[in-house]
């Protein structure tokens, strides 16, 4: 754990009455489990708690609440409110301060900023941080803060938020970042009412159509390179139209990408709204991606990293080639 702690977080929230909660872009199951249990346990502290998301919230959460919890208040008032009160601003899951996107100055207008993360390349941008490196997602990090606060206002829909983000982050408890620990967490919270087969169903079963078409398009534009260690491929706007998915539908593509047999890491290149572009990376066999990630001004773990390049989506390819042949060698077939 690194910076000021979970204690003095905890200190924090208790003196707090009225607290604004904020998260990434492209809010995955981490994310938004993060905001939705935060959202549901501070009010059961007594707090006044408004959550603000940016862009678009993936339907698979909906089953969170997430359109009865979650940016409930309009920016506008929002602003007016965070100039007159004193308003405790808290971040999860987010790795830097630009990641909370187009709220990134409403988080910055607070009276106070406490930041709760498990990103190793997260500085810690508020005054009070807490970063858990080891734990497998934010929403662990945050059991441990409520066990900490009291244990007693953990109630059957707060474990269900916290279970989404271990299972989001941890791929149903596939990847590196499960350790016993978040196994153990795992089972606390189905003891505590989180539904394993219900969640499952939420997340990885109630799909829109047109993002599994999407999947589809982009496997099958993928391309195997450096003699098949590495596999790119792409999401670009025409493919987007063409299936009829969404820009936050794009979660699950990489995972699919990285079950093909002898790669060593995936790249996408998603072609973003406002002609940027979006880079994911997953790593395998210990493949460090967020040295690339990074090298762009991104980041987020060894194995699961992103950035985003302000250029076309040729460029951006030429730019992050050119990184991995740093490490991969300069025969890219
Ligand atoms: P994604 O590919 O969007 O699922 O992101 C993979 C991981 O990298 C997540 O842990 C993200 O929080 C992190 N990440 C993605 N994009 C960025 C970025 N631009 N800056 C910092 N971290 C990022
Ligand atoms: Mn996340
Ligand atoms: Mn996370």
């Amino acid at each position: 754990m690194r910076g000021t702690g979970l204690d003095a977080i905890a200190w924090r929230i208790r003196a707090a009455s009225d607290v604004f909660l904020f998260t990434h872009e492209f809010a995955d199951g981490d994310a938004l489990g993060s905001v939705v249990a935060l959202t549901l346990y501070l009010q059961a502290m007594g707090k006044t708690v408004h959550a603000f998301v940016p862009g678009q919230i993936q339907s698979v959460y909906r089953f969170l609440a997430t359109d009865e919890l979650l940016n409930t208040m309009p920016a506008v008032q929002a602003a007016a409110h965070i100039g007159t009160a004193h308003v405790t601003c808290l971040s999860a899951d987010a790795a830097d301060v630009d990641r909370l996107g187009e709220w990134k100055s409403l988080f910055l207008s607070g009276a106070e900023h406490l930041v709760i993360d498990h990103h190793e390349t997260n500085a810690g941008f508020g005054e009070v941080f807490a970063i858990d490196g080891s734990a497998s997602s934010c929403c662990e990090v945050l059991f441990d803060l409520f066990n900490l606060i009291d244990p007693q206002l953990i109630d059957a829909r707060i474990a269900s938020a916290l279970y989404t983000g271990l299972v989001a982050d941890t791929g149903s408890f596939q990847y590196a970042n499960t350790r016993a620990l978040s196994l153990v967490h795992g089972a606390q919270l189905v003891e505590l009412g989180a539904s394993p087969d219900e969640i499952s169903r939420c997340i990885y079963e109630s799909k829109p159509y047109g993002s599994v078409w999407l999947m589809a398009a982009s496997v099958a534009a993928s391309r195997l390179m450096y003699g098949g260690q590495v596999v790119v491929s792409y999401v670009t706007r025409t493919m987007l139209e063409d299936s009829g998915a969404l820009d936050e539908d794009t979660e699950g593509i990489t995972d699919e990408l990285r079950r093909i047999a002898g790669t060593k890491a995936v790249v996408l290149f998603k072609e973003a709204s406002d002609g940027s572009v979006k880079v994911s990376f997953r790593g395998k066999y210990g493949f460090d991606v967020k040295r690339i990630a990074t090298a762009f001004g991104g980041g987020g773990h060894v194995l699961a990293a992103g950035c985003t390049i302000t250029s076309d989506l040729g460029e951006a390819e030429v730019r992050i080639l050119a990184e991995l042949d740093r490490y991969l060698g300069p025969s890219r077939t």
